[in-house]
């Protein structure tokens, strides 16, 4: 795994997490589909290194433990502001010297700060067989898995000022609730006793299926704009 497969896997991993949060939300269920979808499209080596990873009690199954990061984060306080990146209200840019802080202004305690913080935790660890003993590995992917989903839930990445959406009350059908808490857990419930019979593994199932016809308008995408502006050593290192 030292000869570059390993950074291989991982940016694998993040491409196919990053194509997949597009769709979906990011309560437990979003986050278990999140993963359950870029599973399947990990390659065998890709799969292998991440069970090798895994917690026994995931069973084999990386999905299984992407929301672990919500269930202890009362636990580790530290990790609270690693869910999550807000601008100042109003400012539609993010900029990460600004940006990327706790609330009691310590640096890099941010969700990109995290991602970034766990990549190079994963990647040393395959570049420098040494550095596995420095990082806990199995949570560095654990928390990986989860915060890249977490990035692409539009109010992760909020104002600060209404706390990411949480101070936003809103009816959502017939329940008031907020407006963090809709985009977080209440379209995906709805949608799934709406679409899906309540049955998690159908809706996965029919996003699959989506994904399919995506994924060919993607390529296709990403060729003909590689044609455009790309240079050909940039095509063969994608
Ligand atoms: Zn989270």
């Amino acid at each position: 795994m030292g000869d570059g497969s390993g950074l291989l896997w991982i940016g694998r991993v993040l491409i196919l997490l990053q194509l997949v949060i597009g769709i979906l939300g990011w309560g437990k269920e979003g986050h278990y589909a999140v993963c359950k979808i870029a599973e399947g499209y990990l390659t065998e080596d890709a799969l292998a290194a991440v069970k090798e990873l895994l917690p026994d009690s995931a069973g084999g199954d990386l999905a299984a433990v992407c929301p672990w990061p919500d269930e202890i984060r009362f636990h580790y306080r530290w990790s609270s502001a690693l869910h999550y990146i807000d601008t100042p209200d109003f400012k539609c840019n993010y900029q990460y010297c600004r940006d990327c802080h706790d609330s009691a202004g310590h640096k890099d305690r941010c969700v990109t700060g995290a991602i970034f913080n766990y990549t190079n935790q994963l990647t040393s660890a395959y570049q420098n067989s040494n550095s596995e003993f420095k990082y806990n590995l199995t949570e560095a992917l654990m928390f990986l898995a989860h915060f890249i989903g977490d990035v692409h839930q539009p109010l992760h990445v909020g104002f600060t000022g209404d706390l990411g959406g949480n101070t936003i009350t809103v009816r959502w059908y017939r329940r008031k609730t907020n407006l963090h808490h809709v985009w977080d857990d209440m379209i995906i419930d709805s949608a799934l006793k709406t679409f899906y019979g309540s049955d998690l593994a159908n809706m996965i199932r029919a996003i699959q299926n989506n994904m399919t016809v995506f994924f060919s308008f993607y390529v296709v995408y990403l060729i003909v704009n590689m044609k455009r502006t790309y240079t050909i050593e940039m095509f063969i290192t994608f």
